[in-house]
């Protein structure tokens, strides 16, 4: 059964089809042969028994009723000899005609001698009604013909078919039970071969369908594990590997997305574009290491700040960072930006060589505006920036924001600084 396993779905399902159908042709060519044998026995019991008796009863009946009783009524002048003739006459035709079909079946050799005898008998009884017809032909009347000799030969002859009827009802009677017996051999003979086909195909189906199943299940399992890596690739592609923020990537799929959404609903949109101060001479105050460092405690701070699911923080590129909220009003997004602020500057990374504090410091652009259709997907990101270089500008550490998204200049909405 190896070589099940070994083969593809579809294989299987089409060897379990030709399977199903050999195993249907077998059952109907032995039943076909079962009714054919039967059919053939019957034949045989029919034409081999019942036919021959029927015809030897006819012979017997014509000797009694067309020859017999004819010359009976002769005698007795009853009829003339014109009608004893023609009487005659036809019976003897019948007779030899049923006598030539009778001897036509198949016959036995040890019924054959007698069938000769009876023949020969048939024969000579013929003979001597024949000589009755001859005489009757020449208008002769048959009164002093011997009823005691015609009562002996037709007794005689009646005899002779009578032993034949009798052999050929025995025949029929052995062929019956030969029949039966063959019959009730044959149908044990099909039971049995029929019972193995039946077994042995379900075994096999069994043993397919396992195989099927096993390999659905497998199939499930490899389907599921190529879903998990590919979550687990799709979350990779999307991640900064050093913030474990989402990165620039997941930034253009998301932002194209909530500002859609936004838009359809009338809803407000901020966008916050941030840079950290005077890193360039972190970096090289520190090295890159405790800049790296830096990063991450701004992320750790950002991720505190906005934990709403509904919140992204992105690392858009070295030490510039982009959030996106929805359905944040411009006060609560400037709340947040300040808080972004205040917790960045108070996590005290000190940065001895910003001109602006003795830590590390943020600033901040901030758009935030109820999206519309006029709301153009560039703009939100200018605006943002415009508002970062208005708050570096302005002495950095703060943030501005700004609710218009498409005035030329930034109309600043608050500043905060520190
Ligand atoms: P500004 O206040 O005007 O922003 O001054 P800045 O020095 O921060 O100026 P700028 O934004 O041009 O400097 C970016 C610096 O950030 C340059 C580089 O040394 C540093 N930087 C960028 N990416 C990384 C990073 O992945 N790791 C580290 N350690 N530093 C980075
Ligand atoms: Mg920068
Ligand atoms: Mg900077």
């Amino acid at each position: 059964m190896q070589f099940i396993e070994a083969l593809k779905l579809k294989s299987k399902l089409l060897f379990l089809f030709i399977l199903t159908t050999l195993a249907l042709i077998s059952v109907a060519v032995m039943g076909n042969m079962h009714i054919n044998s039967m059919k053939n026995n019957i034949d045989s019991l029919y034409f081999g028994s019942l036919v021959p008796v029927t015809e030897l009863n006819d012979i017997m009946q014509t000797y009694h009723n067309g020859l017999a009783s004819t010359v009976y009524k002769a005698s007795r002048l009853e009829i003339s000899p014109s009608q004893v003739s023609s009487q005659i006459e036809s019976s003897l035709k019948q007779i030899s005609k049923k006598w030539k079909n009778y001897e036509s079946h198949f016959k036995r050799n040890d019924e054959l001698e007698y069938v000769e005898y009876a023949g020969h008998e048939i024969k000579a009884i013929n003979e001597y009604f024949l000589r009755i017809y001859r005489v009757a032909k020449k208008g002769r009347d048959l009164s002093n013909i011997s009823i005691n000799t015609l009562e002996k030969k037709v007794f005689f002859i009646h005899n002779v078919i009578q032993k034949l009827i009798n052999y050929e009802v025995d025949v029929a009677k052995y062929e019956r039970k030969t029949f039966l017996h063959s019959y009730a051999e044959s149908k044990f003979h099909i039971g049995v071969v029929l019972s193995v086909i039946i077994f042995i195909v379900l075994l096999i189906s069994t043993y397919v369908f396992k195989s099927i199943q096993k390999d659905q299940t497998d199939l499930e399992i490899s389907t599921k594990k190529l879903r998990k890596a590919n979550k687990k690739l799709e979350n990779v592609s999307y991640t900064d590997t050093l913030t474990n923020l989402h990165n620039r990537r997941y930034f253009n799929l998301v932002y194209d997305r909530e500002l859609k959404r936004a838009r359809r609903k009338n809803n407000y949109i901020t966008f916050m574009m941030l840079d950290i101060d005077y890193f360039k001479q972190y970096n090289d105050t520190y090295g890159h290491i405790e800049g790296d460092f830096a990063l991450k405690s701004v992320s750790k701070v950002l991720k505190e700040i906005l934990k709403r699911p509904s919140d992204f923080v992105f690392r858009l590129g070295g030490e510039e960072f982009g959030v996106l909220l929805v359905d944040t009003d411009e006060s609560n997004s400037a709340k947040l930006a300040r808080d972004i602020c205040d917790g960045i500057r108070e996590r005290k990374l000190i940065h001895e060589n910003s001109k602006v504090s003795d830590y590390v410091t943020i600033s901040i652009g901030v758009v935030c505006c109820i999206a519309d259709d006029a709301l153009n997907d560039e703009v939100l990101i200018s605006r943002a920036d415009e508002m970062l270089y208005e708050a570096k500008e302005s002495g950095r550490d703060r943030y501005i924001i700004t609710s218009n998204a498409s005035a030329a200049r930034p109309r600043v909405v608050e500043e905060m600084t520190a």
